[in-house]
């Protein structure tokens, strides 16, 4: 299916958008080191059917772990260049980042961080070539390039990429080293938006709360000062122009992180994920988007995932 048959939904209006969650001050603060306020408590964006998940328990994940020093925001002069990702190293990858030369908030999306879940890098690699046209746009489309050219999900011997955030330099995995210079690199740009692109086996309207292998078509927003509203907005904005079954499902990322007490250093799990990035990066926001593989074509994977990056980088206006 060609991109340009699916419905392109409403889009919010930004202003309101940045208005309605607090995040104005993000562009306000642009080119500054100023702190962005955190969102307004039960702002509700009018035209969203909005249940926003409950805040974080106390001692959750919003205190659990210190924030980087904040970033000083700089205006980079326009370009287009290439960096890249543990250079030199088999694991070497490369970020695609387009400075507008404008103020403006600056997101990182990452593909590929799985590499059997194709419709996430395929989409990031053509958000690569979109031009921003405030702040910076910084794209990741292979996170994990050797899992991508073998097909499967990662190697044990390097690790799961999305369980091993904040990283480590000093770590034995791979993919640890590679979180720690993802988590850098946002911190670097000051980050408001992470986009964490993958693809599940299953919908989770079909088989909610049966866990990794039925996630399709959810959003998934981490702790930040864009949390809880922007993920329903996303969703409100494109999900009438939807199927029914195709429809995004929002979920709150803030309650994923905390391992129990009896954790292995095997089993924290989803508290490592890119979802916990925004207690590791001041001002960034993480959303993780998970399409469903199951009787959806990989192009129509691509699509959505097109139609959820663009409604995102939209509504802080880096598009
Ligand atoms: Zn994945």
């Amino acid at each position: 299916m060609p991109y340009t048959s699916l419905p392109m939904g409403t889009r919010m209006n930004r202003r309101a958008f940045l208005a309605a969650t607090g995040s104005a001050a993000l562009l306000a603060a642009c080119g500054t080191n100023a702190k962005a306020e955190p969102p307004r408590p039960g702002a509700i964006l009018p035209g969203i059917a909005s249940d926003p998940p409950p805040p974080p328990a106390a001692g959750g994940p919003a205190s659990a772990a210190p924030a980087a020093t904040p970033a000083t925001r700089v205006v980079r002069p326009q370009g287009t260049y290439e960096r890249t990702l543990m250079a030199g190293t088999p694991w070497a990858t490369v970020v695609s980042v387009r400075d507008s030369g404008v103020a403006g908030n600056a997101a990182i999306v990452l593909g590929g961080v799985h590499g059997n879940e194709p419709g996430g890098w395929m989409a990031a690699e053509e958000v690569a070539t979109w031009t921003p046209r405030t702040g910076s746009l910084l794209v990741i489309p292979r996170a994990n390039r050797l899992a991508i050219d073998s097909f499967v999900r990662t190697f044990e011997e390097i690790g799961d990429l999305n369980r091993l955030y904040p990283g480590d330099p000093a770590s034995a995995l791979a993919m640890e080293r590679m979180a720690g210079e993802i988590t850098a690199l946002a911190a670097e740009f000051g980050c408001s938006l992470a986009l964490d692109m993958h693809e599940s086996w299953a919908f989770y309207i079909d088989a909610p709360g049966t866990g990794t292998a039925a996630l399709g078509q959810t959003i998934t927003t981490g702790q930040g000062p864009l949390w809880p509203n922007f993920g329903p907005a996303i969703a409100g904005a494109l999900n009438d122009g939807l199927p029914s079954h195709d429809r995004f499902i929002v979920r709150d990322g803030t309650n994923l992180g905390r391992p129990a007490a009896s954790a292995t250093p095997a089993t924290t799990g989803r508290g490592r994920s890119s979802l916990s990035l925004g207690g590791h990066v001041t001002g960034l926001t993480p959303v993780l988007v998970e399409m469903g593989q199951q009787n959806q074509d990989v192009d129509r994977r691509i699509a959505l995932h097109l139609l959820v990056a663009r409604q995102a980088l939209g509504m802080i206006e880096v598009l």
